[in-house]
């Protein structure tokens, strides 16, 4: 690891900790600066990392999982919730989590993915393993579900609105939080919601509303997680929306490798940046970034109860479930 001006040192890194590649060209396909950022200055009161996919690599010399949680720990990030987007990953992000103290998961089906689910006619079948999933120990959310209308065509959007509301009922039924992928779908998002019931701990992952609808979340006792684009220069909406949810409700998090934060937007983001977007919070809401963190650090756990309740599985040990899954089936 080099000196804090240079990007983070990259390394040898073990293939078969990542099962994608994100593309390296950012959005309108012009080239991205693919080097990962410095590490921020370590935090003197630890938080958490609401919401990443590690199974994802980035950059040009991507970081395995354990690099990642490693520089994260380092900072003062204690754990992460890794999301599943797809039943590949979700399988994945249960595995990694039965076996990685600082890991907690969330499984689901994406909702830009259920259609592709329901067309080839496997999308009970999916739903089906995601309430398998479900009952792992250290699986503590259903995620990322929701609906989303910016890529997802008027085609695909029943099938959107069936997985997400089973989605619902498996968070119910197992008594686990639910993280929701809102993608200008905030209105059709709310009356599902409100008509079929939200479970106990809901959370908008990469809160994306305004004022009026941080108001409904917040007197619904729902959750809203900031990701680094509540520091990017037009999100006046996301600021607006931070000082008026109460701060027992707030949450932090990467959605890495994407959305990373200012001063490093397109550059490959990870958990160890967590202390930007924290820090960024912090000030906009005139607070210290220590009281901060306390807090988030005490909601999230409230959310998703303790990294260290379940034990994990040791290298090469056995486990109460391990006759549940063979991780020949994971790679
Ligand atoms: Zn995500």
């Amino acid at each position: 690891m080099t000196g804090p001006a240079a990007g983070v040192a990259t390394g040898s890194h073990d293939p078969a900790n990542y099962i994608r590649q994100r593309d390296s060209r950012a959005g309108e396909g012009q080239a991205r600066d693919l080097s990962y950022p410095p590490l921020p200055s370590p935090l003197t009161v630890g938080c958490y990392d609401n919401h990443t996919h590690l199974e994802i690599a980035d950059g040009d010399d991507p970081l395995d999982y354990r690099q990642q949680l490693d520089l994260a720990s380092s900072v003062g990030i204690r754990g992460v919730v890794q999301v599943g987007g797809d039943l590949e990953s979700s399988r994945w992000s249960a595995e990694m989590a039965s076996r990685e103290p600082r890991m907690l998961a969330a499984v689901a089906i994406h909702p830009n993915e259920a259609p592709g689910y329901a067309a080839s006619g496997t999308l009970d079948a999916a739903l089906a393993e995601i309430d398998e999933l479900a009952a792992r120990p250290r699986v503590r959310a259903i995620g990322e579900t929701g609906l989303d209308y910016f890529r997802t065509p008027e085609s695909g959007r029943a099938a959107q609105h069936r997985s997400f509301e089973a989605h619902i009922a498996i968070a119910k039924k197992h008594d686990l939080a639910m993280q929701i992928h809102d993608r200008d779908a905030h209105e059709a998002v709310l009356e599902t919601l409100l008509r079929v019931g939200a479970p106990a701990r809901t959370v908008f992952h990469c809160f994306s509303g305004d004022a009026a609808m941080a108001r409904v979340c917040a007197d619904n006792g729902w959750y809203l997680s900031f990701a680094g684009t509540v520091t990017f220069k037009n999100a006046h909406n996301l600021r607006e929306a931070l000082t008026i949810i109460p701060r027992e409700r707030i949450l932090v998090e990467t959605d890495a490798p994407f959305l990373t934060p200012e001063p490093y937007r397109g550059r490959p983001n990870s958990p160890y940046l967590i202390p930007l977007t924290l820090r960024f919070m912090a000030d906009h809401l005139d607070t210290e970034v220590s009281m901060l963190a306390a807090q988030i650090s005490s909601n999230t756990e409230a959310v998703y109860g303790s990294w260290n309740a379940e034990p994990v599985r040791q290298p090469g040990g056995v486990s109460p479930w391990d006759a549940a899954v063979d991780p020949a089936e994971i790679a």
